[in-house]
């Protein structure tokens, strides 16, 4: 029986049609795509052994490797939703996390035992608790009744409208959400693309794809599904590390990949990367925050392949909008732009009492994406103000041209109001970005008796180079802003602190500055 439009149909057709070709590679390891299917048939069976149901939650809390995937398509095989946890958080985050789902059966990295030891009591409905050592899974896995040629219960198998992950935004905007998401929301983007006969993020039977962003990040799980449902080899790079992607590529003769902007700029921030290195790429599809102009325009020019940005939240079940290869010429206006929503994709801009705003105007913007989440976790207040007869209120600012392509400019609560005129920090840090002596910048609002905020840059200086005082900044940036949106300081940091998917975390600056004022109060 066939379930067009889910994971698992896409895995067994793959592995029928060529079972000996590589889904995954990681380090050592290499799974072809029929081991991949018979490896997340017994995977499916053991947790249906261990009581696991349609839309008990699972979850993963470890680096990824190839039993992520394997255990992503096992949830898919028996209708279970695997929440991924980002391994690097704390035990009070963890524990929100797996109590808020729920959480029936975890798999765990070993390293991490102590904490999820520590968190258990919390967690009355964690009935199993597996270790992702081989040693632990395959005692676990025996443990339960094999049956060769497993198929999932009738009642449990899922189709495209069977929810499959929840993942928990990185709550830059508050406490965590668990954001529910159908297999749809891996599907809809390749069908709206083949539909249109539209090239913007396409698949060849060779491709050797780049997974390096996390798949506890819907940019991560999200493009290594299009890489398994595509039938193509995706190469995992667990911990992301700049010199090992470089090596990655040239090494893995890797041919498409995905990052968020902050890994673009650290690989080609690593010494002497050149064309060469990148030989074999053909496509680079980047998103998840704002990139700045210095930076796309070096990526054009080293990585030399076509390029296409993605726009999108967890909710809008990553991308929505898609800047495609063809307006990635240097020099072109549209490289500022997120750009087109997809076909099939609606979008607004809208004022704050939700009407739509004239062209070139900023406003709110909306998206309706037949991706989009189900809803968030157990809260239905919050899904009712984002999830709005079906739109999506993307809490995001930007406006659209003429021709409908999406220019983003920055979160709107993340916007500084300096004597009632809006700044978006992105577009100061770009500015700045443009300095010669500045690799990155991030910049918040503070508090000003005279305009209600000022701006305030923290900036990250190149190798290399000495501190440009405040004079020459300011003058710098008079070419590009206007007078009220240049900052009232300017302060050299080691790090722009980011989260795991390269948002700059602006909380963190704004806690510094507290921290900052109160000694100087004192
Ligand atoms: P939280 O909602 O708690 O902040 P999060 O940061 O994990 O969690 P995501 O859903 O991963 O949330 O991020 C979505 C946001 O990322 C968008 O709303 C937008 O601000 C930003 N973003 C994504 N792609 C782009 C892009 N191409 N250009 C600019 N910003 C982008």
């Amino acid at each position: 029986r066939t379930r067009p439009g889910t994971l698992q149909d896409s895995l067994a057709r793959h592995a029928a049609e060529r079972p000996d070709h590589p889904a995954l590679v990681c380090g050592s390891v290499q799974v072809t795509y029929q081991e991949l299917d018979r490896r997340s048939d017994r995977t499916a069976q053991a947790l249906t052994a261990s009581g696991v149901r349609r839309g008990s939650r699972i979850a993963h809390f470890a680096a990824d490797s190839e039993r992520f995937h394997e255990i992503v398509l096992a949830c898919a095989k028996t209708g279970a939703v695997l929440v991924p946890i980002d391994w690097r958080l704390t035990t009070a985050e963890v524990t929100h996390i797996l109590r808020d789902s729920g959480t029936e059966l975890l798999f765990f990295g070993p390293a991490l035992a102590p904490l999820v030891q520590e968190a258990r009591p919390a967690l009355p409905k964690l009935r199993h608790t597996v270790p992702l050592d081989t040693a632990g899974f395959e005692a676990w896995a025996d443990a339960r009744p094999v049956d060769t040629g497993f198929t999932a219960p009738a009642e449990a198998e899922a189709d495209a409208d069977s929810d499959v992950v929840q993942i928990y935004t990185s709550g830059t905007t508050g406490a965590p959400k668990g954001v529910v998401l159908a297999q749809r929301s891996f599907f809809a983007v390749a069908g709206m693309l083949a539909e249109h006969g539209l090239e913007w993020i396409d698949w060849r039977a060779d491709d050797r794809s780049l997974v390096c962003v996390p798949g506890f990040h819907i940019g991560g799980l999200w493009w290594a599904m299009q890489g398994l449902n595509a039938g193509v080899t995706n190469v995992l790079l667990p911990a992301f590390d700049s010199l090992r992607a470089v090596d990655l590529i040239r090494e893995a003769g890797i041919t498409t990949a995905c990052m968020v902007p902050a890994m673009m700029r650290m690989i080609l921030d690593e010494p002497n990367v050149g064309r060469p290195d990148f030989a074999s790429l053909r496509k680079v599809v980047y998103g998840g925050s704002p990139i700045s102009d210095t930076l796309l325009r070096r990526g054009l020019d080293i990585f030399d392949c076509e390029l296409a940005q993605i726009y999108g939240l967890t909710e809008t079940g990553n991308t929505a909008v898609c800047l495609p290869p063809s307006e990635h010429r240097p020099g072109s206006p549209r490289l500022a732009a997120a750009g087109l929503p997809y076909p099939g994709v609606r979008m607004r801009i809208v004022d704050s009492q939700g009407d739509d705003v004239p062209t070139g105007e900023i406003g709110q913007v909306w998206l309706h994406t037949p991706a989009r989440m189900a809803g968030y976790w157990n809260l239905p207040d919050a899904t009712e103000r984002t999830l709005v007869d079906g739109w999506i209120v993307t809490g995001d600012a930007g406006y659209r041209d003429e021709d409908g392509y999406l220019y983003i400019r920055d979160r709107i609560t993340d916007t500084i109001i300096v004597g009632g005129e809006n700044v978006y920090p992105a577009e100061v840090e770009n500015a700045l970005c443009r300095h010669s002596a500045i690799a990155e910048a991030a910049v918040v609002g503070a508090p000003d008796s005279a305009s209600g905020e000022e701006v305030r840059a923290y900036i990250v200086l190149r190798q290399g180079h000495d501190v440009p005082a405040a004079q020459e900044l300011t003058r710098f940036l008079s070419g590009q802003l206007a007078r009220f949106k240049i900052p009232a300081t300017y302060q050299v940091i080691d790090v722009v602190p980011r989260n795991p998917s390269g948002k700059i975390l602006r909380r963190k600056l704004r806690e510094q500055l507290w921290a900052d004022s109160d000694r100087k109060v004192n």
